[in-house]
């Protein structure tokens, strides 16, 4: 089981960074701080990794984007767990309880469902998963979430990748990809574009503004978008041993 810990690392990431360099010293083990009141020593917890952490990257970008299909390259290449918020949700609409109705209705409208039910998801997914690595997909939406994020799991993410695609090529791919989704329809995917300009890009710029978002064109085939993310993950797993090594002399 993962504990609770706080990330207070001035962790930086100039937002020109080249891609080699992408974790170089800015980045401060020293600061993480414990705030869970358990004994159980951490080992337990991650044991795939000596960091006694879950690494975490948002993966962000509008619908159709590619951010599940990138996700499970990534998560199949580098070994990150990928959650996906939008899947959470839809598994717990399945479920037909009160709260399974209500997830339905925001979602067929394109609204963003309550970030303390979204969080919760994610947090049990978090708990239950053995891993340490975790792309979270699709998910802060809003500000509003990014904040119950940080206040309920207490870590902020390593980066955020930013997958960056023009409107109508994400109507267009949202149309064609024929999921059965209640919300793959033309009228939700316009409300979904608005939602995603007027909520979504204030989070990203927010993380932009703190130098931590990578951002990738998601125009191309599958394989094309993900050699342009490779980069990013192949550095992290450089820094990941490094810092592993650090630890274990
Ligand atoms: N959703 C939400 N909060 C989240 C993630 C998703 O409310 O953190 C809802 C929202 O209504 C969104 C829908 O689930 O429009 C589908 O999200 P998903 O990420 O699956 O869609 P994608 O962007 O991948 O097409
Ligand atoms: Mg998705």
């Amino acid at each position: 089981m993962w504990k609770r810990l706080a990330f207070l690392s001035s962790f930086r990431l100039a937002s020109s960074t080249s891609l080699g360099d992408l974790y170089k010293a800015s980045y401060s083990l020293k600061f993480y701080q414990l705030f869970s009141t358990e004994s159980r020593d951490l080992e337990d917890d991650c044991h795939a990794s000596k960091i006694k952490l879950p690494w975490i990257t948002f993966v962000l970008g509008g619908p159709g984007t590619g951010k599940g299909t990138q996700c499970q390259r990534i998560s199949q290449t580098f070994g990150f767990t990928h959650l996906s918020a939008g899947d959470l949700l839809r598994k717990e609409m399945s479920s037909n309880s009160k709260d399974g109705k209500m997830i339905s209705a925001l979602i067929k409208e394109g609204n963003i469902v309550p970030s303390e039910m979204t969080v919760r998801l994610l947090q049990e997914a978090i708990k239950s998963s053995q891993s340490c690595k975790f792309l979270i997909d699709g998910f802060p939406r809003c500000n509003e979430n990014r904040v119950a994020f940080e206040k309920i799991i207490g870590v902020e993410p390593l980066f955020v990748l930013f997958l960056d695609c023009p409107e109508d090529i994400m109507v267009a791919r949202v149309l064609g990809r024929n999921e059965g989704r209640l919300d793959d329809n033309l009228d939700t995917v316009k409300k979904r574009l608005e939602v995603f300009s007027n909520l979504n890009l204030p989070v990203i710029n927010y993380y932009y503004e703190k130098g931590k978002v990578q951002r990738i064109s998601a125009l191309g085939t599958v394989d094309e978008v993900f050699e342009k993310i490779r980069p990013l993950f192949s550095s992290f797993s450089r820094f990941q041993k490094k810092e592993e090594q650090k630890l274990s002399n």
